[in-house]
């Protein structure tokens, strides 16, 4: 079977250093590997506005923002296919179909959809659409018969919901090989990278809630951020013995650091675990572990910052990669809907035996 790649973000906000090592760092790596017969990289517009519906310019408004992201990052449209979830009708008719095969049980059971619905204080209205999203991120997936979806952590459920989809597809309608393909979803290696806390220390990095890096982020900004970042609020003199479980700035080492890093930034340290013992022993102050994060945080920015300045001076192009990456992905998107609704007998013109049997039905 084909190896094939869906994964997206929504057009909320730019993108942040959670995004990049939760899955677009994993994304560029894979596309580059050439292991991958086709990438669908999706804006998820439409799922955007089922927590945004009264907000249409914001999500407008980032659609470019989050194309550049991708851009910069290394996405290369000649190998990814980019594309705008709305601009795929076919993924609201396969939703549609697909909401026959889940129950509203199942939704509310879903951790990442309670978790959300709390933060944004939904309780009691929480709009329809939003409450169905994993029913479309299922969609979204099959459409392109992704067989891997490199993701953080906070997206484990929709996987599992839609490989449930998958299932409960081929055990009703017979499905036929290939017709829907149960995906996998790709964690990062590094744990610390699955659902990177925010510069808050919050458990997740997250546009909503105001905690982010931002990829595009002047130096500036970044030393701000880095310098004020949560720590171990007991470490208060550089002597204290410090505590390296749930510092943000060491999870960030996690994440970003690489052994080359020291001999290049701070030769004092052979490597990561001994920063960290002479953190836990006492006598290394946070200021200097914070200037360390800076400089590994600015060898992965600087040139991601570099190439969106190079994309910036031709935005019209930026948006015509946008329409041809749409345009290709409807064509897939269009074939896995048909044959989903052939499995699903609700296609009537096409079928001659249908038509003939009805024929002979009201021969004289
Ligand atoms: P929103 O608050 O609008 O939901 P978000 O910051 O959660 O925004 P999404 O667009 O929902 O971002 O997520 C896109 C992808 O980035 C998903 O694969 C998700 O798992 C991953 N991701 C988001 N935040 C993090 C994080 N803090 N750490 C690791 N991966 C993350
Ligand atoms: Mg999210």
């Amino acid at each position: 079977m084909s190896k094939i790649i869906l994964t997206g973000d929504r057009p909320t906000g730019k993108l942040h250093i959670g995004h990049y090592v939760g899955s677009l760092r994993r994304r560029v790596a894979l596309q580059n590997s050439g292991e991958f017969e086709k990438i669908f990289i999706m804006i998820a517009d439409a799922q955007a506005l089922t927590d945004n519906a009264d907000n249409p310019e914001k999500i407008r408004q980032n659609i470019i923002e989050v194309a550049l992201d991708y851009l910069s990052a290394g996405l290369d449209p000649a190998k990814s296919t980019i594309l705008i979830q709305s601009c795929i009708p076919e993924l609201t008719e396969l939703s549609f179909y697909y909401m026959n095969l889940v129950t509203v049980s199942r939704l509310q059971r879903n951790p990442t959809v309670k978790a959300e619905i709390q933060m944004r204080n939904f309780e009691t209205s929480i709009p329809v659409g939003f409450f169905t999203y994993p029913i479309s991120q299922a969609a979204d997936i099959t459409a392109f018969k992704a067989t891997t979806v490199p993701v953080g952590e906070d997206q484990l459920p929709m996987i599992e919901q839609t490989r449930e989809i998958v299932r409960k597809f081929n055990d009703v309608y017979g499905g036929g090989e290939g017709v829907l393909v149960e995906p996998d979803a790709l964690l990062p290696t590094e744990s610390a990278a699955r659902r990177l806390p925010g510069t808050d220390g919050g458990a997740k990095m997250s546009k909503s809630l105001g905690n982010c890096i931002y990829l595009s982020d002047t130096p500036a900004d970044v030393k701000t951020k880095v310098m004020s970042m949560f720590t171990d609020p007991d470490h208060i003199k550089i002597t204290d013995p410090g505590k390296i479980e749930g510092n943000t700035v060491f999870t960030y080492l996690d994440a970003f650091s690489k052994p080359e890093h020291f001999a290049e930034f701070l030769p004092d340290y052979a490597n990561l675990d001994e920063l960290k013992a002479h953190y836990k022993r006492g006598g290394l102050g946070d200021v200097k572990v914070k200037k360390f994060l800076l400089a590994v945080l600015e060898d992965t920015l600087a040139p991601i910052r570099a190439r969106r300045a190079e994309y910036q001076k031709d935005i019209a192009g930026v948006y015509d990669i946008l329409k041809k990456g749409s345009e290709l992905a409807r064509e897939t998107a269009a074939k896995t809907l048909d044959d989903v609704k052939a499995a699903m007998k609700i296609n009537y013109f096409s079928d001659a035996a249908l038509i003939q049997s009805h024929v002979d039905r009201y021969k004289g």
